[in-house]
């Protein structure tokens, strides 16, 4: 069984580091040439060292610098990988922040600047996606299906988060808004899921790892008793976008080390 995301373009955002590199390149891996997104002028290194690890593997890409929770900035990325690739197969949306803050300390700047990329951005991105998959239509020499999202959202779609009210509040909606577009747009063939990411080792939970004692208070939450790599993320992101995976819409996959078993009720709670 291979998965093949030959002659197929998938637009990643926040594909500079942690999880979007690793989605970035499993789907290159697939055949996927990649559009490598990210939002500020000091990661283009960064992007650019994933685009020749595609590269140097035989794989394409492109690096664009956007800030999904600007709705021109998103339009024009579209508008310009549509006009250089011909066209967009396939969206993560995974560009994400934290701005945590006790609840009652929590400034409308952090609230805001939360919700705009999480949820806003994945808004704005799936919206011009849609669009551009409605315009193209069907082409079963790329795929059966008409286009297909993937949210990059958390196990904190479900799990509240003391302290974090703003990144829980973008996740939970996200659950909401890929099942609407599951809804609104499958008779049209456009398959919409999320992916919710338990704790993965990336820049953004450095806290929670960076440190031996730290990471061993992280592993009491998870029964799986390992941290997370975004290469666990990459693997179902590129088996999702694939027709092997064509009944699939509408749902939420937890890819977490067993997290949302609720590992501290193992000894009966
Ligand atoms: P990360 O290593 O901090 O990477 C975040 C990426 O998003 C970077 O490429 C960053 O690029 C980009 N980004 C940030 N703001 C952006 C914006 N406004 N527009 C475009 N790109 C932007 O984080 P990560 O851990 O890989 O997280 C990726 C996603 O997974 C997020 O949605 C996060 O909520 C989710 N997630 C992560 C974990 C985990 O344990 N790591 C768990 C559950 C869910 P710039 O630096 O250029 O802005």
């Amino acid at each position: 069984m291979e998965i093949s995301l030959r002659n197929q373009l998938a637009v990643v955002t926040g594909a500079s580091s942690g999880i979007g590199s690793g989605i970035a390149k499993s789907l290159a891996n697939a055949g996927a040439t990649v559009i490598i997104n990210h939002s500020s002028e000091r990661s283009v290194e960064e992007a650019q060292a994933v685009l020749k690890e595609i590269t140097d593997a035989g794989g394409r890409g492109m690096t664009y610098q956007c800030d999904v929770s600007k709705e021109d900035q998103v339009i024009k990325m579209f508008q310009d990988t549509v006009s250089q690739f011909g066209t967009v197969d396939i969206l993560i949306n995974n560009a994400g922040i934290q701005k945590d803050a006790k609840f009652t300390e929590m400034t409308l700047d952090q609230w805001n600047a939360v919700i705009g990329v999480n949820l806003t951005g994945q808004f704005l991105c799936a919206r011009e996606a849609i669009k551009e998959f409605l315009r193209r239509g069907i082409d079963p020499s790329r795929s059966i299906a008409c286009g297909k999202i993937i949210h990059i959202s958390s196990v904190h779609e479900i799990i509240p988060w003391a302290g974090h009210a703003n990144y829980a509040s973008s996740k939970g909606a996200i659950r909401m808004l890929m099942q609407t577009l599951a809804q609104e747009y499958g008779a049209d063939k456009i398959r919409v899921n999320s992916i919710c990411p338990g704790a993965i080792q990336t820049p953004i939970n450095k806290d929670a790892w960076s440190t031996p004692e730290a990471l061993n208070s992280l592993l009491n939450l998870i029964p799986y008793n390992r941290i997370g790599l975004p290469q666990d993320i990459g693997n179902l992101a590129a088996f999702l976008a694939s027709d092997l995976a064509d009944y699939i819409t509408g749902t939420s996959i937890f890819v977490d080390g067993g997290m949302t078993t609720f590992e501290s009720f193992s000894t009966g709670g």
